[in-house]
């Protein structure tokens, strides 16, 4: 009866390092091996549910069975299908993949990544940006620089409205890659899965197919028109190309403050049966069904961090058992 239901987080996935330091500064992408070796732990040690299941058996108040646990991956690039989907097969693991649907559709790679692809590239030694009307510099003269003008960028731009967020980056972009910009089409880490990739993993019964919005904007930063409009429009996109009902959702940036009470009665009026967030942690009877927990995966670690970010879970467990 105490038991939880822990949400893996995932997003992107690596064969070889890359050529440079800058790209995956943060490890949102992780090695290939260590994920091989990640399912294997799991295989032997815990059930993996699809997040559908989880989220009936939450729902219905059914008793959590021991050691269950559900594993989702964001944002929709292609090295899920490449790289994670053969090792998910091997295993016979069910997974959940959120889109971001005008990336899938090719009309704009990911905010964030064109941030770091034109950051990595330009040869200009800094970078001026007006954000809420505050003047920044960003000093851009090598690796260690670029990498802290990321990070300060991206959570600069986090806390703005979602319109001058895309602004910002178009006008970042021509200024500091020009004509340039479209070599982040060349980097296959930054590339976004194709609905032909989807529909052969949805062919195979163990991936479904979730809505991450259509171009990762922050929610609680648009207007509530404009947030109605990137929910419904990027769920009509994925059960119009791949034929089936898609009722599971993903918030972009998913932290508490990205989302709102209107996002979750938008989501509720469209349908969708659940949604997670980034907020660290597992699931039990009381979670909320439209602020699930997860617990993020990077490739920081190895196999042995992998279950020490499993064990909080147990030591939460144990106390609450020995709590009664
Ligand atoms: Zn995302």
């Amino acid at each position: 009866m105490f038991n939880s239901i822990p949400i893996l987080m995932y997003h992107g996935f690596l064969s070889k390092e890359p050529d440079s330091k800058i790209v995956n500064y943060d490890s949102k992408h992780i090695s290939i091996e260590l994920f091989e070796k990640q399912l294997e732990f799991l295989s032997k040690n815990h059930t993996v549910i699809s997040l559908e299941e989880s989220v009936n058996i939450l729902k219905d108040k059914k008793c959590l069975p021991k050691k269950n646990i559900v594993l989702t991956i964001d944002d929709g690039y292609r090295s899920n299908y490449l790289l994670a989907f053969p090792i998910l097969s091997k295993f016979g693991f069910k997974a959940t993949i959120f889109v971001t649907t005008d990336f899938i559709d090719q009309l704009n790679y990911l905010w964030f990544d064109r941030l770091e692809h034109a950051i990595n590239v330009t040869d200009k030694n800094n970078i001026i940006l007006k954000i809420s009307n505050t003047t920044h510099e960003f000093k851009l003269t090598d690796i260690d620089h670029k990498i802290a003008a990321i990070s300060k960028i991206k959570s600069k731009l986090k806390r703005i409205d979602a319109q001058q967020l895309i602004d910002i980056i178009n006008e970042l972009e021509t200024n500091l890659i020009g004509d340039s910009k479209e070599t982040i089409r060349n980097s296959l880490i930054y590339a976004p899965l194709n609905w032909s990739d989807i529909n052969n993993m949805l062919s195979s019964q163990l991936i479904s197919i979730g809505c991450h919005c259509r171009s990762h904007v922050i929610l609680s930063k648009c207007s509530k028109d404009q947030t109605f409009e990137e929910i419904k429009s990027s769920k009509n996109r994925i059960e119009e190309k791949t034929g089936r009902k898609c009722d599971l959702f993903s918030y972009p940036n998913g932290k508490s403050d990205d989302f709102n009470i209107e996002t979750v009665e938008i989501l509720k009026f469209l349908n969708f049966s659940s949604a997670v967030t980034t907020i660290i942690g597992a699931n039990n009877h009381k979670s909320d069904l439209y602020q699930l927990n997860r617990l993020p995966i990077t490739g920081q670690g190895n196999i042995a961090s992998f279950k020490r970010t499993l064990n909080p879970i147990s030591r939460t467990l144990r106390k609450l058992k020995n709590s009664i």
